[in-house]
Parts: structure tokens; C-alpha cells; sequence
């Protein structure tokens, strides 16, 4: 007996159980089109919605600054690390999201790792929406608020949770994710907002699906629904539609600044790069001078949808690009994402932890980068499959 051999086991466990995690090697620049171990093959897979992750204008910004700056912030931001670049595209981003400040961070799973442990600790509580991200579980956890969740999506369940904890505790936050990265549906975000409005409760919500995507242009889903002021805080991600890496906090400036003083990933991890923060920029420039990006992406999303319901598929309950096929069971969807891939189309299946039991898919990802002819070829790969499977 080794102490690493019940690791194995749960490896094995995993493989059997159809829940192992695959990771395929991209061998060429996030596009419509992708070579993964050596074959070409459709994109279905990236978060890269407006195919910004190659854009030249992207790359070009990412260039010229490492070139006059440099590669690395070299300190945590509040010794050193602080750069004119951070600053403005701060700046930029307050503009462009019509928000007072914003703060930025490594990622949106640090964005949120800060946030929630700096707004709550372990006299409050913790409204929290049952289908969260991990990253905001997290976040929650680490607060050590106690966590109460509420039903997905729904306003009720959430008040009566309010109804029977909030006067037990401190101080309150209630969080959800704006769009849900599996079902790719949207929080109800002004029912929310009356509900924290009429109990006084702090409300933040994480929009790394709907940045770049919802909203006017892709301001986000506090445009999208015209709530701007009233969501104390908004958490988004560069690393999706903004096609580099990179996370985001806005909302009024008194919680921006206390980020800067309690945000610990802010305090104790340096910040993002030169060559991220340019990139970045160029990418607000790009969705402030047009909404053609976004416009295509949801075009994209409307027609793949449309007919894949047309060939007879359960495209769940998704109201934005995110196209979740479902299956029911992991090895069905395992085994459809493998056909896929021979068929020349790399869509992933996920299964459980990621979504619960029996409710396993293959989400496609659809992006402004794909072009009509694109997409036909994915829905003719889809068909095929699904015929072959029998699944439609
Ligand atoms: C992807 C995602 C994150 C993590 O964003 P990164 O910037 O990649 O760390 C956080 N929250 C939600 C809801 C996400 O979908």
C-alpha cells in the first residue's frame, strides 16, 4: 500500500464512471476553427464569443505595450504593481459599464475569491442561488457567512429564505450568477433587486457569461436590464468575450475602494499583466466603436439554435449563446462528443459535478467568429450523430 493509492482508485472511479476529465491540446490560435491533437477541427468548446482571443487588433495592443512596458507587474498592486495601464483601463471600464468605479484582478475566480470575503464574514449570511459558480462558492465559503442557498432562479424561495434568516445575522448579501454558464439562462436580476431593495441586503452579481454579450454593445447584464446604481456589485471576467484573461469588479465607489484595502487576492497576488491589461483596453475600444461583434454573436446563436430544435434536439432552457444539448447521462454524452470529434467537431461533454446527476450534455459554444458555413457543418455533424445515437 502506497499513501497515493486511493487516489488512483478515485481516478479510476472517475474513468469508469464516465466522469474522467479529458484535456485536449490545442495546437493552434482560438478561432471558428482549432487544431486539437493534430486534427483541424470546428470550434464548439471556447468561451471566445466574440472571437476576440486572435483578434489582430487585440494582439497588436498586446505588442506595442510590451514593447514600451514590458511583460510583468513585477509586485502585488498595492507595493508596486500598480501601472498607468491598470489605472485606465479602470477607468475605461467604469465608463463603458456606466458603473462609478471598477477594480481589477487576476481572474473572475479572484474577482469573486475578493469580493465576498471582503463584504461578509462570520456574523452574516449569505443568500445564494443554488446553481452558483464555483468560484462564488468559494468566495462564500471563505467569508465564513453562513451560506444559505435558494432555488434556482426563483425570487420566492429566495424571499423566504430572507424571511427566516436575515434577522438571526448581521449583516446579508445575496448573490447570483447573471447568466448560468451550464443552461446558458439568465437570473431574474430586477425581481432580485426589488427583493434586496425592500430588505436592504447588499446584492452583487457575477456576469462572466453575460460581459461582452448582454447589454447594449455588451455592457453587461446591469445594461441589459437597465439597473444601473442599483446592483451594488457586478463581477465580470476578461477571460470569455473578452478573449484574454483577466477579472473585473464594478459598481459603486465606496466597495471599489474597500476592495483595494481588503481584496486579499488584490493585497497578497500580483496583478495582471502588461501585455493582458493592453489587450484588455483595445478590446473595450473595439465594443465601444461597434456593436457588430456582439450583434453577429447573437445572429450565431438564434440560427444554431433555431435549427437545432428544428432537427429534433432538447436545447434546454437557454436564453443567450450558450447551447446546452441534452443527453441524460454522462457516458451517452462522453461517447456523442467523441462521434462529434471524428465528424470534425470539438464540442465537450459535461457531466456531473459540473451539472447534476443524469442531466449530463454537450454544450456548444457559439462565437461571432463562426460563419454561416460553419455553423451548417456543425448542425450536419449534430445530425448524423444524433441519428447515429439515437438520440433524435
Ligand atoms: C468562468 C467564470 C468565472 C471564472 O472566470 P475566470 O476569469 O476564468 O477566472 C467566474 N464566474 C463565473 C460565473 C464564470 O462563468
Amino acid at each position: 500500500m502506497s499513501k497515493t493509492d486511493w487516489i488512483q482508485q478515485e481516478i479510476d472511479g472517475l474513468k469508469s464512471q464516465g466522469l474522467y476529465n479529458n484535456i485536449r491540446t490545442i495546437g493552434s490560435p482560438q478561432g471558428a476553427w482549432l487544431i486539437v491533437d493534430g486534427k483541424k477541427v470546428l470550434n464548439f468548446c471556447s468561451n471566445n464569443y466574440l472571437g476576440l482571443a486572435n483578434h489582430p487588433t487585440l494582439t497588436a495592443a498586446a505588442k506595442k505595450a510590451t514593447d514600451e512596458m514590458g511583460v510583468g507587474p513585477a509586485a502585488v498592486r498595492s507595493i508596486a504593481g500598480t501601472m498607468t495601464l491598470h489605472v485606465e483601463l479602470e477607468k475605461r471600464l467604469a465608463e463603458f459599464k456606466g458603473a462609478e468605479a471598477t477594480i481589477t484582478f487576476q481572474s473572475g475566480f479572484t474577482a469573486n475569491l475578493a469580493t465576498v470575503p471582503a463584504l461578509v464574514g462570520k456574523e452574516d449570511v449569505i443568500f445564494s442561488d443554488r446553481l452558483n459558480h464555483a468560484s462564488i462558492i468559494d468566495g462564500c465559503r471563505l467569508s465564513g457567512a453562513k451560506i444559505v442557498a435558494y432555488e434556482h432562479n426563483d425570487v420566492k424561495s429566495l424571499e423566504e429564505q430572507i424571511k427566516a434568516n436575515l434577522s438571526q445575522f448581521r449583516r446579508a448579501l445575496i448573490i447570483t450568477d447573471g447568466v448560468f454558464s451550464m443552461d446558458g439562462d439568465i437570473a431574474p436580476l430586477p425581481d432580485i433587486y426589488e427583493v434586496a431593495k425592500k430588505y436592504d441586503i447588499l446584492l452583487m452579481v457575477d456576469d462572466a457569461h453575460g460581459e461582452g454579450v448582454l447589454g447594449n454593445g455588451g455592457r453587461g447584464i446591469v445594461d441589459h436590464f437597465g439597473l444601473h446604481g442599483k446592483v451594488d456589485v457586478e463581477v465580470g471576467t476578461f477571460s470569455k468575450a473578452f478573449g484574454v484573461v483577466g477579472g473585473v469588479v464594478a459598481g459603486k465607489s465606496v466597495i471599489i475602494e474597500w476592495l483595494r484595502q481588503r481584496g486579499r487576492p488584490f493585497l497578497f497576488s500580483s496583478a495582471m499583466t502588461v501585455p493582458d491589461t493592453a489587450a484588455c483596453l483595445a478590446a473595450v475600444d473595439l465594443l465601444e466603436d461597434s456593436t457588430q461583434l456582439v450583434d453577429k454573436l447573437w445572429e450565431n446563436a438564434k440560427y444554431f439554435k433555431a435549427e437545432m430544435k428544428n432537427l429534433g434536439f432538447n436545447t434546454g432552457v437557454s436564453e443567450t449563446p450558450i447551447t446546452p444539448i441534452m443527453l441524460g447521462e454522462a457516458p451517452l454524452a462522453q461517447q456523442f462528443s467523441r462521434e462529434l470529434f471524428e465528424a470534425g467537431v470539438f464540442a465537450m461533454s459535461i457531466g456531473f459535478p459540473t451539472v447534476p446527476q443524469g442531466k449530463a450534455r454537450i454544450r456548444v459554444m457559439i462565437s461571432a467568429a463562426h460563419s454561416k458555413d460553419d455553423l451548417n457543418q456543425g448542425l450536419e455533424a449534430f445530425k448524423t450523430v444524433g441519428k447515429k445515437l439515437g438520440v433524435i
